[in-house]
């Protein structure tokens, strides 16, 4: 998929962070500036206080280790650090409380874009991306984000903060100290640099292998069914567990590298102690320096090598936390192809606002239209197809599996644009419509209907929330669906499990069935929609569909005889061509490829044939 990736990485080819990016940030952080500037403050105010305690302790052993030991200064001094620590707990509660806060709501705000963003995609972006992978970035990469303002930037801040005042108090209480220090500082800074070169982009191959297993589980868990009947969930298993095996031992480098660099680390910062505690007591003993003052100097010596590990290990949390907003910010920058609703995608250019037929007839024409899936460009599925549908007429689609019926269902409804030629509704191409106008004039019964978990009353109503139970309950007895709704206890309210596992095929189909009526659509198309049902089912769909077809232009594609034969016309569709076009009886004198399916029971002669 060269053009997907092509199309929005945050990080150029040197891995540095595009702009975009850094400003999509921002966007965000901005929106919580209060609350931000309320937790700087907080930051700024603790790390004053924090950096002043030392400081006033080293005052306090010169205090008790003089030779006229001073009992009111003493007093004086440990309620001057008593009067530090309230003052710390209280700014560290209040930055802690608003940099929560705010990098809760950051995180919702930019989930909930991510969620619009991805909403708002064309289908060939989900023909891309799996649904594990692009729930991962939903929940665990937004995580991320929010780790990353709630605890590494707050860190960040912190120690640069307190980093800052030790150097500056360190200069104060004896710069020929402070020289010592200063040189091994840079040894830890270079050496946080090249451990950052050598660790690069090692968390990534991780990241992928975690999110493969994410798409893994989702996917045999929402398909437990098939995976039982087949027998594989050891399989399963063992593939996540091998993912996951992946996953940690290409981390594993990285964490043998951060673990040299922590215990170097360690080592380095027991060297400037050691350096401090020698040339440091050679001054005390010189009185160049009092003990209090070496004691504090100590102290500032182990606050500084601190805040200067944690600048450095959180500037890597910090770095990750930007290489997964590098993925979140793909998906923001992606403009869909085929946009939800020219009202929206119009609005801000001005562009000439969608177009609406009003009194739509419903006349369909597939003009030379010739079209390949984009993740499978080398196989033309449609072949030059023209296909015309008057008002009101019924066409059946029929022919072997894999020649292209469901696709120009999809091209229809504008899941995908034709490469080539153009698909008219009352002759307008379809492309100068409101997707979302057109797709509202379109009711869809497919073989394999989707319903959602919710209650089969919530499912009928999907296409339109707002209509009224009455509406609902007229639905669902045109598509024959009330009796067996109500035989249920609960009813309408009757939940239907995930994708709707607790209903039967045919109740399914006439749920979706009841789902089309709502919609008062002018066009109808009906894929298989009575193939997998048993003859009873089949009988009450059918008359459901019957219903529904009057007054409408209605695309069957279907493989029993019965459906196809009461139809206007019949098209049989091989390789993406139709190649046999004309009523049923007409088809059959033809003794072409119509009559071999009809010979064949391709077409099945189901059991209501005469009826
Ligand atoms: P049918 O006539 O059985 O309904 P389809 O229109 O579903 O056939 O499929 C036509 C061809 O397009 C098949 O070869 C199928 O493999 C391929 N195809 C269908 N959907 C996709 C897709 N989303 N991406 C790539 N190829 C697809
Ligand atoms: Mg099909």
């Amino acid at each position: 998929e060269p053009v997907e990736k092509s199309q929005g990485s945050g990080l150029n080819k040197q891995g540095i962070i595009e702009s975009g990016q850094i400003k999509w940030l921002i966007k965000h952080i901005k929106k919580e500036s209060f609350n931000l500037s309320m937790a700087a403050i907080g930051i700024v105010i603790a790390s004053g206080m924090n950096v002043c305690v030392p400081f006033f302790v080293g005052r306090l052993v010169d205090s008790i280790t003089q030779i006229v030991s001073d009992r009111s200064s003493l007093l004086s001094l440990v309620f001057l650090l008593l009067f530090l620590v309230i003052g710390m707990s209280i700014f560290n509660g209040m930055r802690h409380y608003f940099i929560i806060t705010s990098a809760e709501r950051i995180a919702s705000n930019m989930r909930y874009e991510v969620f619009q963003k991805i909403m708002e995609q064309d289908v060939e972006f989900f023909d891309h991306h799996s649904s594990g992978e692009l729930v991962g970035r939903l929940s665990t990469d937004t995580n991320a984000l929010q780790a990353c303002v709630s605890f590494s930037s707050e860190m960040m801040a912190r120690s640069i903060l307190d980093f800052m005042g030790c150097v500056c108090i360190l200069f104060n209480l004896s710069y020929k100290l402070l020289f010592i220090i200063l040189l091994i500082v840079p040894i830890i800074g270079i050496g946080s640099v090249v451990f950052q070169r050598f660790l690069g982009n090692l968390g990534r191959d991780a990241g992928d292998y975690q999110a493969q297993a994410a798409t893994l589980a989702q996917e045999s868990i929402s398909s437990i069914r098939s995976v039982k009947s087949m027998a594989q969930e050891h399989r399963q298993m063992q593939i996540y567990n091998n993912l996951l095996t992946k996953s940690s031992n290409s981390s594993r480098r990285g964490i043998l590298g951060a673990a040299t660099y922590t215990g170097g680390m360690v080592f380095a910062s027991g060297i400037c102690t050691l350096m401090v505690l020698w040339y440091g007591g050679t001054l005390v003993l010189d009185k160049e320096l009092t003990t209090g003052q070496l004691a504090s100097f100590l102290a500032y010596t182990a606050m500084a090598t601190t805040s200067l590990m944690t600048i450095s290990n959180v500037y890597l949390d910090i770095k990750k936390a930007l290489s997964v907003s590098e993925r979140v910010y793909e998906i923001i920058t992606r403009a869909p192809l085929i946009p939800v609703s020219y009202q929206e995608h119009f609005r801000d250019t001005k562009k000439k606002l969608l177009t609406n037929i009003e009194n739509l007839c419903g006349e369909i024409l597939f003009d030379h239209v010739t079209f390949s899936y984009p993740t499978r460009r080398d196989k033309v599925v449609l072949k030059d197809l023209n296909l015309k549908l008057s008002p009101g007429m019924v066409v059946a689609l029929v022919g072997e599996s894999g020649g292209g019926k469901t696709t120009c269902t999809q091209l229809l409804q504008r899941f995908y644009d034709p490469d080539k030629g153009c698909i008219f509704l009352d002759g307008i191409d379809i492309k100068d419509l409101d997707p979302m106008f057109l797709r509202s004039q379109i009711g869809v019964v497919s073989q394999e209907p989707h319903l959602f978990g919710t209650t089969i009353k919530e499912n009928i109503k999907f296409g339109a929330p707002y209509a009224s139970d009455e509406d609902v309950i007229k639905a669902a007895k045109q598509a024959n669906a009330h009796d067996f709704i109500c035989k249920f206890p609960l009813g309408y309210n009757t939940p239907v499990g995930e994708r709707g596992t607790q209903l039967s095929g045919g109740q399914k189909q006439r749920v979706a069935i009841a789902q089309a009526i709502m919609k008062k659509p002018k066009i109808l198309l009906l894929d298989e929609a009575t193939s997998a049902l048993d003859s009873e089912s089949e009988y009450l769909v059918q008359h459901a569909l019957d219903e529904l077809m009057k007054g409408k232009t209605t695309l069957i594609i279907a493989h029993r005889l019965s459906t196809v034969k009461n139809a206007d016309q019949v098209c049989v569709i091989t390789n993406g061509i139709i190649i046999e076009k004309g009523s049923h009886q007409e088809l059959i004198d033809l003794k072409g490829v119509y009559k071999q399916l009809v010979d064949k029971q391709l077409l099945n002669k189901s059991t209501r044939q005469g009826v």
